[in-house]
């Protein structure tokens, strides 16, 4: 059976969640393995456009079951918040799991991740301030409630009596908050409020799939954020907070049996990027202005203008790399229309030498990058369907990409919507490739 996993390769908002609605067409569970609602998926389909967090991409195919898996933390009033959203846009979203051992993330991580990225002043993150690093963190130094946790109101009164005497010693003593800021009864009443809602939900995710494995399901896993975001092997600590590569999709889920064996890696025709870090390609000025305006790259959790710039090849094909991509799929390809010229970043000058080797942030962000240039073309590319129906400027652009990546590029996306995609194992050109 093929596993397939949906992941990032770039900085994140490369167009998975578009990919996931495409491909879970075909599957019968989708599961998201990692993240929270720090990061969103936009999709556009029959019932409208949608903006999701925290709930698998697989949620407007009543056929999919979408599991949200051990590997993430959840906001539970945000989750119920956003099942009300997609039941307003007609989607019945009873098609959901969640993993009884998944973290919740309280309103009081919230408060933690704004106060310290106050406390950071300059130095802040840049986050979202969804309280995704506390609850994290919280998991590794034991201090987590699991979604299971919840409806044992006694077991968790103990726990979070606990662990709240500690947080109100750090919130007085690290932030200067109010003694006792954090107050047990009102954590214990929004925990009950939403958790009563989520309940019908929640139960023992592994054992599904390994279930659903054996009844012969079609599996899918699909990633939050890309490669460059990974806790491990990103641009740290200008990081997200947890794995996002595909080699973790068996831990975050819960579904031991084999590795990922298919990997789509979604790769956008050129950089975007949210939040701080280095990013050699990034461009400024009213040119990168009216580009960003063009391709519509605003946050879908916060709305902020995301940083820009031309293809990078080195940090993509880093990213290839960590996500033992398979088959790329290259996204917004329609958005390049209309430039004389297509740059491509083939390499980065550090200190006087020229490397294409992706590097700790120390270095990066010292780096200057080496474009090469192509032809562009002009056509309107969104009614494409098939690969020779592209410009050839636009082929060869793929080619490139392809001879960079060393990998091949299967899906072209040539507009959000569903349809707006060329299959080349469909039309015979990737073995052109
Ligand atoms: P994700 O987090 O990786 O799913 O990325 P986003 O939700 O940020 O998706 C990228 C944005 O681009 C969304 O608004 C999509 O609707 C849109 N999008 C995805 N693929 C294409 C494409 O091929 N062309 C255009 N014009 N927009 C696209």
């Amino acid at each position: 059976m093929p596993l397939e996993t949906v992941v990032g390769i770039q900085w994140g908002d490369e167009g998975k969640g578009r990919m996931v609605d495409y491909l879970a067409q075909e599957a019968d569970v989708v599961v998201r393995y990692q993240g929270g609602n720090n990061a969103g998926h936009t999709v556009i389909n029959e019932h409208g456009e949608f903006a999701l967090h925290l709930i698998p991409s697989g949620i407007f195919n009543a056929e999919v079951t979408n599991v949200l898996g051990t590997g993430m933390v959840i906001n539970i009033q945000s989750l119920w918040e956003e099942i009300e959203t997609v039941r307003k846009g007609g989607v019945a979203a009873e098609n959901i799991l969640i993993s009884d051992r998944a973290t919740v993330c309280f309103p009081y991580h919230q408060l933690e991740d704004v106060w310290e990225e106050v406390r950071l002043k300059k130095e802040a993150f840049g986050s979202t301030r969804q309280g995704i690093a506390p609850a994290y963190g919280d998991r590794y130094v034991k201090k987590a409630i699991q979604i299971g946790e919840l409806f044992d109101k006694d077991w968790l009164r103990k726990r979070l009596t606990n662990i709240l005497e500690w947080k109100n010693q750090i919130a007085a003593g690290v932030y200067e908050q109010e003694p006792d800021v954090i107050c047990i009864d009102e954590v214990m009443a929004w925990a009950e409020k939403y958790g009563e809602k989520i309940k019908p939900y929640v139960a023992d995710a592994s054992q599904f799939l390994h279930e659903a494995e054996e009844q012969g399901k079609t599996i899918m896993f699909e990633a939050q954020l890309g490669a460059l975001r990974d806790i491990n092997f990103g641009i740290y600590p200008m990081t997200t907070s947890s794995p996002t590569l595909a080699a973790y999709a068996p831990i975050g889920s819960g579904f031991f049996k084999s590795v990922p064996n298919h990997v789509i890696g979604v790769l956008k025709s050129y950089s975007s990027s949210v939040g701080a870090g280095p990013m050699p390609v990034e461009q400024f000025g009213p040119e990168a202005d009216a580009f960003r305006k063009h391709s519509n790259e605003f946050g879908a959790t916060t709305g902020r203008p995301r940083r820009i710039g031309p293809f990078d090849a080195v940090a993509s094909r880093y990213g290839v790399i960590l996500q033992g991509t398979t088959e790329i799929a290259l996204t917004k390809l329609d958005i390049l229309s209309g430039l004389d010229t297509v740059q491509i970043c083939t390499a980065y000058e550090i200190d006087g030498e020229t490397t294409d080797h992706f590097q700790l942030n120390n270095k990066l962000e010292n780096a200057k990058p080496v474009f090469e240039e192509m032809p562009g073309w002009s056509e309107d590319i969104t009614g494409c369907r098939t690969f020779s129906d592209l410009p050839t400027a636009a082929q060869n652009y793929i080619f490139r990409l392809e001879e960079l990546m060393k990998c091949p590029v299967r899906y072209v996306s040539v507009g959000p919507e569903r349809e707006s995609l060329i299959d080349r194992a469909a039309d015979g050109s990737l073995k052109a490739a």
